[in-house]
């Protein structure tokens, strides 16, 4: 069974139909591209998938079993974590402190106690270096990271926490050509370490070397969820 499997699946606001019919599924070792221009409904798919927003319509199964999540904390507990553009980061704090930020457990009890400060910082290292990205020191503030440092941080905090699919929001945006290969070839390691992936992205030239499905939005309505072997890219 696919990890998440979508099936028909839209959000009305009233009378207002933000999404229809996107069906698609998101299998471990897999990345599945979500495609639009703007106001094509990739925010609002996000939302469904993250437990930000319910659905109206159609079917949200996580292995194989229909879920309507209700908060984001139902999703994440599913094992989708969702990496949104605007990384909930603390600049000034070091790589290491981000990387844990929002799982440090308290004091412990008996044998369970917290990481110590030198465990946390060479797990911070280690993963890193895990999908290519090579630190000199996990001690900087991670305000002085490129931004396609810093999402793929927070990707691999996801993945180290347990994450099984990852979805990220418009990943190389706001980024260059360099920044954004650096994120792709993250985008990969990701994939090769069996997770699954959703990639949204208004970008046909960052999508087609990494996808393997293909879910095209226009204007709120999915135009077909394709697998790669019937997509090609005009240069
Ligand atoms: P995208 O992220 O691809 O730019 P959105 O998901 O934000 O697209 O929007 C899809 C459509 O749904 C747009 O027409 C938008 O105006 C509409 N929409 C999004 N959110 C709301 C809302 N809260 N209320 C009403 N309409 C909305
Ligand atoms: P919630 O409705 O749960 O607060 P949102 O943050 O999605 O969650 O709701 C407001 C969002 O909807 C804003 O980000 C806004 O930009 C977006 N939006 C997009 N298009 C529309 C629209 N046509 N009407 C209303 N909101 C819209």
């Amino acid at each position: 069974t696919p990890i998440i499997e979508v099936r028909d699946i839209g959000k009305r606001y009233g009378n207002v139909i933000a999404l229809s019919d996107v069906t698609t599924t998101v299998k471990a070792g897999e990345v599945t591209c979500i495609l639009g221009d703007n106001g094509a409904g990739k925010s609002t798919f996000i939302k469904i998938l993250a437990g930000a927003h319910e659905h109206t319509d159609g079917t949200l199964l996580i292995d194989g079993i229909a879920r309507q999540f209700s908060s984001p904390r139902a999703a994440l507990g599913l094992g989708i974590a969702t990496v949104y553009q605007d990384l909930a980061v603390v600049p000034l704090m070091p790589v290491w402190r981000n990387f844990f930020l929002g799982s440090e457990p308290t004091k412990g009890a008996g044998p369970l106690r917290r990481l110590d400060i030198a465990a946390m910082k060479r797990i911070t290292k280690s993963e890193l270096a895990d999908m290519g990205i090579d630190l000199r020191d996990v001690d900087q503030p991670i305000g002085t990271l490129s931004g396609g440092e810093r999402q793929c941080v927070a990707i691999a905090r996801a993945v180290y926490f347990g994450a099984r699919v990852l979805i990220l929001d418009e990943p190389t945006a706001a980024l260059g050509v360099k920044q954004s290969g650096v994120v792709l070839k993250y985008i990969a390691a990701a994939r090769e370490r069996g997770l699954g992936v959703v990639f949204i992205t208004h970008n046909p030239h960052h999508a087609y070397p990494v996808g393997d499905r293909f879910v095209l939005l226009r204007r709120g309505r999915s135009m077909g969820d394709f697998p790669k072997s019937e997509m090609t890219l005009d240069e």
